[in-house]
């Protein structure tokens, strides 16, 4: 019973059973990678100016990146009138070194489907081996109801994939979940990928669809009556 006598009495070559004062500090949540997605106007860009103002009310550095904003600018830009300055991401830029020069936090990533597939996996090792956190946005398809890559490869990377669905709802009232092209009227379904639009009305805009209107077609209860 002697080894247990005395809290202080440690002999050469003994070491105490209790971890030093501290460790327990170091041990921080480790860094997530996340994906949220959705259609057109799901609400993606407004949860993601939310999460950077979380973020930095808590005193933690962050990068705001975006690519083709609809805006136009170095800004993220939402549908219900929010905007933040934003990093324009162009196609070669290297993320990772973008985000060790700024000694980033947290990343949050707008209009993640039309990054490069290097940068989403860039994104991948900022959380894995700087414990930056990473929060994606973006369209899950394009308007062939085909996935962008770059989504494709947040949804096989990535921690967590969360489907956002803020009542963004087809014209029969059923679930939005395809972003349908429309050209002067019509549902086009071939075409460049990338063509910026919005989906207000105009010769070309993007609409919303369920998945069966999205297959037969119709934009409206009116078109083929
Ligand atoms: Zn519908």
């Amino acid at each position: 019973m002697t080894n247990f006598s005395g809290a202080q009495d440690f002999g050469a070559g003994q070491v105490p059973l209790q971890p030093a004062t501290g460790v327990a500090a170091h041990q921080r949540p480790a860094a997530r990678f996340k994906f949220f997605y959705g259609p057109m106007d799901c609400g993606k860009s407004t949860l993601a100016l939310q999460i950077h103002y979380n973020h930095t009310r808590q005193g933690r550095r962050g990068l705001l990146l975006t690519a083709h904003d609809r805006s136009g600018h170095s800004q993220v830009t939402t549908r219900i009138g929010l905007s933040k300055d934003a990093h324009l991401l162009s196609d070669e830029e290297d993320v990772l070194a973008l985000a060790r020069s700024l000694d980033v936090d947290y990343i949050i990533g707008d209009e993640a489907q039309f990054y490069s597939i290097p940068q989403i996996e860039q994104l991948a090792t900022l959380v894995d081996e700087h414990g930056v956190d990473c929060y994606a946005f973006g369209l899950n398809s394009d308007f062939t109801s085909t996935l962008f890559p770059a989504s494709a490869r947040l949804f096989e990377l990535a921690d967590e994939v969360c489907r956002l669905q803020v009542e963004v709802l087809c014209w029969c009232g059923a679930a939005g979940q395809l972003n349908g092209r429309v050209f002067r009227g019509d549902l086009v379904r071939q075409g460049q990928r990338v063509v910026i639009g919005d989906t207000d009305e105009g010769e070309l805009h993007y609409q919303v669809l369920c998945r069966k209107h999205y297959m037969r077609g119709e934009l409206s209860p009116n078109v083929g009556s």
